[in-house]
């Protein structure tokens, strides 16, 4: 069984992230970029299912800039067999990346489709469930653990108060949450391996998808900032302050 994966390049987890001057973008100009935290829980659990033999490839999608590459590559050294990058300068919303990865879901029919289950950038949580609808098939959301047999999938997500199972028959869509897995170290000699896999580069209409924005940003702006706080001599004063000036007491 094929498993395709979406991993998406965002601004690294650790980056405190800046909008631009202009209020029109978070700004990703010299920022340390990276694979996005939950995509590579995907690519992982795409790498144990193969090594569990329920597996047999795996391909790794990236839509965006050239630079999506590396990210790419990053997904060959975890484990993932090759690499498909749908190359495109302008923003892609996610709407759009869902019709592209339609678009190739078709085209390499896989058993299984991972994404995560969020982008640290957008925060949207849509590709998956949009990708899912477009293609008409079952999906699980923030999955936190995934069972592969007979041709259906065990699917473990966390809700309010506990856990729920969903049983869904292959092909289908399941987004990873943190807990799905923690993902492997990258090894210099997997990173070496990843070099020589094969990564296919295809444009948007390539797959005849119009990738044209359906929302406008009308501005992005950062949080008020926290204004300082102070020190107390003591608990009496403490106390003092917050029933007198904050009133919370
Ligand atoms: P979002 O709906 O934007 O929060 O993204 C959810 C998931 O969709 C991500 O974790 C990725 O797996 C996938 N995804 C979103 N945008 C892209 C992209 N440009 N390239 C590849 N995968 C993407």
């Amino acid at each position: 069984m094929k498993v395709l994966v979406a991993v998406k390049r965002v601004v690294d987890y650790n980056v405190k992230v800046r909008v631009k001057s202009d209020n029109t973008a978070v700004e990703t100009a010299n920022v340390k970029m990276s694979m996005n935290p939950f995509d590579e829980i995907a690519i992982e659990e795409a790498v144990r299912l193969k090594e569990k033999g329920v597996v047999t490839e795996i391909i790794a999608v990236s839509c965006g800039v050239t630079q999506c590459q590396e990210t790419l590559r990053t997904a060959m050294a975890i484990g993932a067999d090759r690499g498909i990058l749908v190359e495109c300068i302008d923003e892609l919303q996610p709407l759009a990346v869902a019709k592209l990865l339609k678009a190739l879901v078709d085209k390499e029919q896989p058993g299984l489709i991972i994404l995560g289950k969020q982008a640290i950038d957008d925060d949207c949580n849509q590709t998956g469930q949009m990708l899912a609808a477009l293609a008409d098939l079952p999906q699980v959301t923030c999955a936190s653990k995934v069972e592969v047999a007979d041709g259906k999938a065990s699917v473990t997500r966390e809700v309010d108060g506990g856990a729920e199972t969903l049983s869904v028959t292959l092909p289908a869509v399941i987004t990873a949450d943190l807990r799905l897995n923690e993902p492997r170290y990258v090894t210099l000699p997997n990173i070496m391996k990843a070099k020589k896999k094969p990564l296919e580069i295809l444009k948007p209409a390539d797959l005849g998808v119009d990738v044209a924005p359906r929302i406008k940003t009308l501005k992005v702006s950062e949080p008020p900032k926290r204004s300082a706080g102070i020190k107390v001599p003591d608990v009496a004063t403490l106390v003092a302050k917050l029933k007198n000036e904050a009133k919370v007491i």
